[in-house]
């Protein structure tokens, strides 16, 4: 796998609890936010989880990056859940991507919006060849995908909600909704073998291997 250019924490997600805080499981304490990061590969800028409104996502594009929605020429979502596709309108340009696993069930649930429906595609094994392939990470969702790549600092992976933040790494646990724990179990385990630096779905990123 080639190295990429660079790659950005766009938005820090949060979650609506978190039992590690010592949160209720029975009601959330506040507002959810995916963890929304770009790839800039050399050949094309990739927008991944787009996780605001368009207007506000926007400006935190350009904050966080200097990159303008014009500039970005793929996005792509790690599964189906609405949290992680919110301002994907914002990028008129792009093609969009979900995870190939979760892509047809979105494509026929007829909640989501009919442009996203039509327009969104499922990636395949590599979203840039060489650069950055997708890892089926299965359990939150039954077609969950990370996206992993070679950055500066070491192998990376944009986990999606397989990892929620790096409590939930820590303890090899997912989230209470998990379609399947158990699944979702081994591919956290599967997560931790492929990458030193993990991009959860709802928190900062962190140094994977230091915890092993
Ligand atoms: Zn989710």
């Amino acid at each position: 796998m080639k190295k990429i250019k660079r790659w950005e924490i766009l938005t820090i997600g949060c979650l609506t609890r978190n039992k590690f805080w010592g949160e209720p499981k029975e009601e959330g304490v506040r507002e959810c936010l995916a963890t929304s990061s770009v790839i800039c590969t050399g050949e094309a800028n990739i927008v991944v989880d787009p996780s605001m409104d368009p207007e506000s996502f926007g400006q935190v594009l350009f904050n966080r990056s200097g990159l303008r929605p014009g500039d970005i020429d793929l996005v792509y979502c790690t599964h189906l859940h609405g949290d992680h596709f919110a301002g994907i309108e914002l990028f008129e340009k792009a093609d969009w991507y979900m995870a190939s696993g979760d892509c047809e069930v979105f494509k026929q649930d007829e909640d989501n919006r009919e442009l996203l429906r039509k327009r969104m595609k499922p990636a395949g094994d590599f979203l840039i060849p060489d650069r950055v392939h997708t890892v089926f990470l299965p359990g939150h969702t039954p077609g969950l995908s990370g996206l992993l790549f070679q950055g500066p600092e070491g192998r990376v992976l944009a986990s999606g909600d397989c990892i929620m933040t790096k409590d939930f790494f820590l303890n090899r646990e997912g989230y209470y909704f998990d379609k399947d724990g158990e699944e979702n179990r081994r591919s956290i385990e599967k997560a931790a073998q492929l990458a030193g630096i993990i991009i959860p779905g709802h928190g900062n990123y962190f140094i994977s291997g230091a915890y092993r």
